[in-house]
């Protein structure tokens, strides 16, 4: 245990030392005044975040600093505020002690000190050290753990909202934002559009070049999809499948169709090999359009139907190609 003596008392400090000595404590700093014992244990060093040092018995009656004051620097430091002070105090003295308490001293003895008293406050002082060590070695690990736990939350939370082969948002995120973004649309009458997108003949792809590569061609697919997306409110989603859907915000139908229009031409410009496709020599999407106003007769989920519907008509007209959904006030129609 380290333990420090300021006391400008030779006799005293001698004392002190020899009595601690006596008894196992060897690792002591004697020091005759403050400004001394600052020196010696670093405590103006700038970039000192630690110290080895377990107890300090201070005297009261100090030339210099006193030991109140130092009692208080002591206790504002942020490396040796948890040091516990005994002060050293002259009986002709003890009526300073009530301010040496609550400038943070743990506990006193009187000048001259017995051996026994000294060295029962002595230990108890160390006591509370080392406990007090105990208990802040015991929160920096549940600080490590706690952060350990909350990182492991955010990758479970980045999991749970992400399809594993692809990095978009998953179906589950997909109904958390849509239902989240119909709410929002229905307060402020915007327009509202979902696409369904879905890669054709894809069975035959998976067949030809295999399942692996199939799971690369998904890949690229919602890449070059997701590059088409512009606006920070838009999301991309793997709706299952070789199945995505794309939900836009405050788009109307001519916003949707120039985004489906978009997607057509970048998975046109990935040009993956597709040789069993019997429409095209290359990866081709059908895709289906639903844009609306968000009122309280429609739900989101009639709208993702209305896009699904729109989707299934685009198939049965050829595939690679784009369908908008009828709502109430017109007709089924392709895009121009
Ligand atoms: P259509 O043009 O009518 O959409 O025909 P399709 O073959 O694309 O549609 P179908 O629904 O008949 O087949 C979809 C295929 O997608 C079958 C399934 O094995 C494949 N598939 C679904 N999920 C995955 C996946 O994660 N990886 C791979 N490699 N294939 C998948
Ligand atoms: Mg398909
Ligand atoms: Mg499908």
């Amino acid at each position: 245990m380290s333990i420090l003596i300021i006391d400008d008392s030779l006799v005293s400090r001698t004392f002190i030392s020899d009595l601690l000595n006596e008894v196992g404590y060897t690792d002591l700093t004697l020091c005759n005044s403050v400004e001394e014992a600052y020196q010696e244990i670093g405590f103006n060093e700038p970039d000192r975040t630690e110290t080895d040092l377990d107890l300090i018995l201070l005297d009261i009656n100090l030339p210099g600093i006193n030991g109140i004051d130092a009692c208080r620097e002591f206790s504002e430091h942020v490396v040796f505020c948890d040091v516990p002070i005994i002060i050293i105090s002259g009986v002709d003295h003890l009526d300073g002690l009530e301010s040496a308490f609550s400038a943070g001293a743990t506990d006193y003895i009187t000048k001259p000190p017995s051996h026994t008293e000294l060295l029962a406050r002595v230990r108890s002082a160390l006591r509370l050290k080392t406990e007090m060590n105990r208990r802040k070695a015991r929160e920096e690990d549940l600080l490590v753990l706690n952060e350990r736990l909350a990182e492991m939350n955010r990758e479970l939370e980045r999991l749970s909202v992400t399809d594993s082969l692809t990095g978009l948002a998953n179906r589950r995120s997909f109904n958390k934002f849509l239902s989240r973004e119909w709410q929002r649309e229905q307060r402020g009458k915007q327009p509202f559009s979902v696409i369904m997108i879905d890669i054709d003949h894809f069975k035959k792809y998976n067949d030809r070049y295999g399942h692996l590569d199939g799971d690369v061609c998904l890949q690229k697919v919602s890449w070059a999809l997701q590059s088409a997306l512009c606006r920070a409110g838009d999301l991309l989603a793997r709706y299952g499948g070789e199945e995505f859907v794309a939900i836009l915000p405050h788009t109307d139908v001519q916003g949707a169709t120039e985004l489906a229009a978009a997607f057509h031409a970048r998975i046109q410009e990935l040009a993956l090999p597709h040789r069993d496709s019997p429409v095209s020599s290359i990866v081709t999407i059908s895709v289906g359009i639903a844009s609306v106003i968000p009122n309280q007769s429609l739900s989101p989920s009639q709208v993702v139907a209305m896009a699904d519907e729109a989707l299934y008509r685009a198939k049965q007209a050829g595939r690679n190609q784009s369908m908008i959904a009828a709502t109430s006030t017109d007709s089924d129609q392709a895009p121009s």
